[in-house]
């Protein structure tokens, strides 16, 4: 399949733009189509159908059993997705749609089986992007779309990583230069007036926690987070092709890890930020910037992440960062390329 790409960068009067309006016509016709959101790029099918969904789970080669999230541009656009919400939901849509929030809610009989690998509930977010909002409205119709990687990679945060993970397997991608957030939306699940947070993402715990009262980790987040962590999961999750550890420890600990993978006779990569980068020396050393700035790291995460796949690199060494903000969702994703392999200081 030849795969097609647009290049849009003018973000005025999208409605009318023909690349958009090029992919929406793919869209209507059942392909699968990459396009930017302000998380991640996102695979976009329509979420009706399950012939198009299909092709979305071929061309990433996800598991079945992974439900998709969809995505809606207009609240009018909900009740084709959702068959009921509540206050509780109706607040956090008013406060963060668009933007990088997921709502778990009872499906529509409109989504298809296969878009929420047949749970009885459907994830629903409004996304805060031009382009996307314009694709969604231009197909006129909810668009189920995950990241736009192959499964097992990380996300992808430019064009580039869509184009070199996707390209021969789907219709087009729309280039719209790099994402915001670079990391996934938060998934919540909201019961009476509790939220309940599934996945850590784009949108905190302190912010949901603004707008309602009673907001709670998810129990199977709090195990990952207390049990010592033990390798291989269900699935592979973000992870570039060498293996990634991450490094609990100060500077020198660091570095001795370093040269003992050296004395192997390994070439070793290290994702580490500006700070701790100037102290360290190794192969291969991508800087992810500031250590005072955890949302430009987010931002950086996957795309230095995805570098080391150009490289020779046979191990990577990464730093841990806070455990709070946007580094919630920084440290979860990390933990999950690193399939929870985590060296500590004694
Ligand atoms: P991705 O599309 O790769 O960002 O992954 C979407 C994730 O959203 C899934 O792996 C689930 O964790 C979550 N999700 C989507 N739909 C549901 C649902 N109906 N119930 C619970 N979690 C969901
Ligand atoms: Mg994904």
């Amino acid at each position: 399949m030849i795969t097609h790409k647009w290049n849009v960068d003018n973000v005025d009067n999208l409605a009318g733009n023909q690349a958009i309006q090029e992919a929406a016509m793919w869209i209507r016709e059942g392909e699968v189509i990459a396009f930017p959101t302000e998380t991640v790029y996102g695979l976009g099918a329509d979420a009706c159908s399950n012939d198009a969904i299909e092709k979305i789970f071929s061309a990433k080669g996800r598991p079945s059993d992974n439900p998709l999230i969809v995505h809606i541009s207009r609240l009018e656009q909900l009740k084709q997705a959702a068959s009921t919400w509540e206050r509780t939901a109706e607040s956090l849509m008013n406060a963060f749609w668009p933007g990088p929030l997921t709502i778990v809610l009872p499906k529509s009989d409109a989504i298809a089986e296969r878009t929420t690998a047949r749970l009885a509930t459907v994830g629903v977010r409004m996304p805060d992007h031009p382009i996307a909002l314009a694709l969604i409205d231009a197909a006129g119709f909810p668009l189920a779309a995950p990241s736009a990687n192959r499964s097992g990679k990380p996300s992808p945060t430019r064009g580039e990583h869509v184009y070199r993970d996707l390209n021969g397997r789907i219709k087009g991608i729309i280039d719209g230069g790099k994402t915001g957030v670079g990391l996934e939306s938060t998934v919540v699940e909201v019961i009476g007036e509790t939220v309940t947070i599934l996945r850590p993402g784009g949108i905190t715990k302190a912010q949901l926690e603004n707008v309602v009262d009673h907001v709670e980790w998810d129990r199977a987040l709090l195990e990952e987070k207390q049990v010592p962590k033990s390798p291989g999961m269900k699935y592979t999750h973000y992870a570039p092709d060498a293996p990634l550890y991450l490094v609990d420890g100060e500077r020198d600990f660091f570095q001795g890890v370093i040269n003992q993978h050296q004395s192997e006779g390994k070439k070793v990569g290290i994702l580490v930020s500006d700070e701790l980068a100037d102290q360290l020396t190794a192969d291969e050393v991508r800087r992810v910037g500031s250590n005072q700035r955890i949302d430009w790291i987010a931002q950086q995460i996957y795309h230095q992440l995805r570098s080391f796949d150009d490289t020779t690199t046979e191990v990577i060494l990464a730093e841990i960062y806070p455990d709070e903000g946007i580094g919630e969702a920084l440290m979860n994703r990390l933990l999950k390329a690193a399939g929870n392999k985590v060296l500590t200081q004694e």
